[in-house]
């Protein structure tokens, strides 16, 4: 690893201009090379900055740490009922979180099922919708990928097991992060800063970017903007949700495929609105319309739930060795679309 500055953040205004700043020193000393592009990291839990650093992935010259900013932390009610959940609110205090499991609970089971109880608890989740994916060539140094610059994705030829079943033409990452994928399905928003100031919000399906859009990185996050937190809008007393997920072991690894849904049922079992949303599926978390078109105005019963899970898989190109994973995609929907439909009314009043 080599040398670095670290800077501790005394604000996210301070955080996002020692960014800019560190990033026009660097442009005018090393132009507008990759070195200079990666001259700044921002840290807040550390775990996956840590491993890109190891992995010789970025060699930053400055840390900015944001770890210790309280207006970035914990969990909130907006007056319209909905949630703020600061950037730097840890995997560990979504999962326990009383109130978000009640309304959002297949965010506080994705949470939960996260890494390992040591990650949680100091993974944030602006650090967590942020981490770079997991594909081992792009996390090899010895592989120049397409992600990072060279002309060739790896995983087409070479061990694509892990690999995206959906929207993989050109680099076949899969989103890493778990809490994305119940996120998504609540339409959730991300809060960001950018460092001149302003402050805006995107929808989370705007935020991801697919291969096709951009090959180099996974989010419109602009240089030196901060994450500051994560909406997301109330639920309806008739919403019941859930996050299913297979691994191969069953904690402190990323699920091989997952699903999360929300569902809106009135009184009869009339499914009025459906979210469904596939993770580890695609190069970002990856809504299964069809799916969600099928559902709504049917009533979930196991053949609807059935159906809904074959038209999950509605456009899936599987590579030589991740066919393994449209099984699993299908029967987690169906699995999940007759969970959450059998599940109690939310409690609250
Ligand atoms: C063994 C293992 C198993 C794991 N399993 C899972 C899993 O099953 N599911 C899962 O989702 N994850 C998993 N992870 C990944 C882990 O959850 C992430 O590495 C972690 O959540 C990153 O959060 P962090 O706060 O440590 O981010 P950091 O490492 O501090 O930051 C990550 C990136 O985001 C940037 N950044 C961080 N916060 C901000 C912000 N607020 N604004 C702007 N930029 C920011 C940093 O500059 C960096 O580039 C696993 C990790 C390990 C090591």
């Amino acid at each position: 690893m080599e040398a670095f500055q670290w800077q501790q953040a005394r604000s996210p205004g301070e955080a996002a201009a020692l960014v800019t700043q560190t990033m026009a020193e660097a442009m005018l000393t090393l132009q507008n090379t990759p070195i200079a592009q990666q001259a700044i990291l921002v840290k807040a839990g550390g775990v996956d900055m840590l491993d890109l650093m190891k992995e010789g992935l970025v060699n930053p010259l400055r840390l900015v740490d944001i770890s210790r900013l309280a207006e970035l932390q914990g969990i909130s009610r907006g007056s319209d009922g909905g949630l703020r959940i600061g950037a730097l609110t840890t995997l560990a205090q979504i999962a326990a979180h009383p109130g978000l499991r009640q309304s959002h609970a297949a965010l506080a089971q994705a949470a939960a099922m996260a890494a390992s109880p040591q990650i949680r608890n100091r993974a944030t989740l602006g650090g967590n919708l942020l981490q770079r994916p997991r594909c081992w060539y792009l996390r090899s140094a010895a592989h120049h990928c397409l992600r990072k610059g060279g002309g060739h994705c790896f995983a087409f030829t070479g061990d694509n097991r892990y690999h995206a079943v959906f929207a993989n033409h050109g680099c076949a990452i899969v989103h890493p992060s778990t809490p994305a994928t119940a996120l998504l399905a609540y339409h959730a928003q991300v809060e960001l800063l950018h460092p001149q100031g302003q402050r805006r919000q995107v929808s989370l399906e705007d935020f991801f970017v697919l291969p096709e859009a951009d090959m180099h990185r996974e989010n419109i996050l602009a240089p030196g903007e901060i994450l500051t937190a994560v909406w997301l809008p109330p639920q309806m007393q008739t919403n019941r949700s859930i996050y299913f997920q297979v691994a191969e072991r069953e904690a402190f690894d990323w699920p091989l495929a997952a699903v999360a849904v929300v569902v809106d049922l009135d009184a009869a079992g009339l499914c009025r609105e459906a979210s469904i949303v596939l993770g580890a599926a695609a190069p970002a978390p990856w809504r299964a319309r069809q799916a969600e078109a099928l559902l709504t105005g049917a009533i979930i019963h196991g053949e609807t739930a059935e159906a809904a899970g074959e038209a999950a898989l509605a456009g899936a190109t599987p590579l030589a060795q991740n066919a393994y994973k449209l099984p699993l995609l299908a029967t987690l929907v169906r699995r999940a679309v007759l969970a959450a439909a059998a599940l109690p009314r939310d409690p609250r009043p």
